[in-house]
């Protein structure tokens, strides 16, 4: 934690929370967009939003990238990028049959859920995926498996599901939850299920915890707490909500500075700042710039974990790289 800054003329303060912003699997994503577009030149195809942030994938669609819902909007032998939050088999699959060039941008830490799924579905448990309906990554991990996985969404969920056999039941999660819940829907489930297993280790990554935990340390004493991250972002979600539940006044999603509404600065001393695990560290500059202009100058940032994790770029495009540097 850094010193506390005297406020003297204003008596107004900004807590910057750290951890916050590009966690290793967002940066390898968009490395990997950028170097495959430095290799092969525009245009590079990538399936979904290769993160969920705006700034992000406005950036790299004019740099040449092209982002499409699905393989079949991708010519026939183009390069395919597929994003970081995984997909499942039949993605791949569907590639293979339109002679894609498929580079998989899937984060590590999700590619270890992954294998998760295919390990306990391999051994016929049930499985419980705790993670919410729709998101890209619950349809990748689902896809592994979906004769042995059921979605279980948030507490409630856990009073739906049907298991075949009680004692050879584990559950698995979505990378980017809110740990609390997640602690409150597997107490749930073990009510039911009391021989539930755990996952082997915690499927809720490092970055998102790192995030939600400082938010918990700045929360108490901020007026109001501004999140930067897009509104499709599961971790930038959390990011309020864990704000609001730890004692913030009032929490806020913005993608950019100018969504600040001045009203939620009208009355407060201190803001919180933080940003999803999506977001480039320029947007928080922006806010932080913004909020000075507003009387709010004096920034104190707030460590509670310094993370050194990266990630190297996918195999396939790392053999293109080599092969490229060699030819030279
Ligand atoms: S939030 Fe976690 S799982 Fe998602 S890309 Fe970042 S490190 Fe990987």
């Amino acid at each position: 934690m850094t010193e506390a800054q005297a406020t003297p003329q204003t008596g107004k303060r900004v807590l910057l929370a750290k951890p916050r912003g590009y966690c290793a699997g967002v940066d390898r994503a968009v490395q990997t967009v950028e170097e495959a577009l430095k290799l092969y030149g525009a245009p590079i195809y990538v399936r979904k939003q290769i993160v969920h942030n705006k700034h992000v994938v406005q950036t790299l669609e004019s740099q040449g990238a092209i982002f499409v819902e699905e393989n079949e909007e991708v010519p026939e032998g183009a390069t395919v990028i597929f994003s970081a939050h995984g997909v499942a088999p039949e993605v791949y699959e569907q590639a293979k049959q339109r002679s894609l060039k498929a580079i998989d941008a899937t984060c590590p830490l999700v590619t270890k859920v992954h294998q998760e799924a295919k390990r306990f579905a391999a051994e016929d448990y049930d499985i419980l995926l705790i993670g919410h309906e729709g998101h890209e990554e619950v349809i990748g991990t689902a896809g592994e498996a979906p004769a042995h996985i059921q979605l279980v969404d948030g507490p409630d969920g856990a009073d739906k599901i049907t298991v075949r056999d009680p004692e050879k039941v584990v559950w698995l999660s979505q990378t980017t939850l809110s740990v609390d819940e997640t602690l409150e829907t597997v107490a749930r489930l073990k009510q039911r299920l009391p021989l539930l297993q755990s996952p082997p280790s915690d499927d809720i990554c490092y970055a998102t915890s790192n995030r939600q935990h400082v938010v918990k340390e700045i929360a108490p004493e901020c007026d109001v707490v501004i999140v930067v991250g897009s509104t499709n972002s599961s971790n930038s979600v959390r990011l309020v909500e864990v704000a609001l539940d730890a004692g913030a006044r009032a929490g806020h999603l913005i993608d950019f500075a100018h969504e600040i509404d001045d009203a939620w600065l009208a009355d407060a001393r201190t803001v919180g700042v933080t940003s999803g695990a999506s977001v480039p560290e320029d947007l928080v500059a922006d806010v932080l710039t913004y909020l000075a202009t507003r009387g709010f100058g004096d920034v104190e940032e707030i460590t509670t974990a310094n993370e050194r994790l990266t990630f190297s770029l996918p195999q396939e495009l790392k053999r293109d790289m080599k092969a490229a540097a060699a030819r030279r």
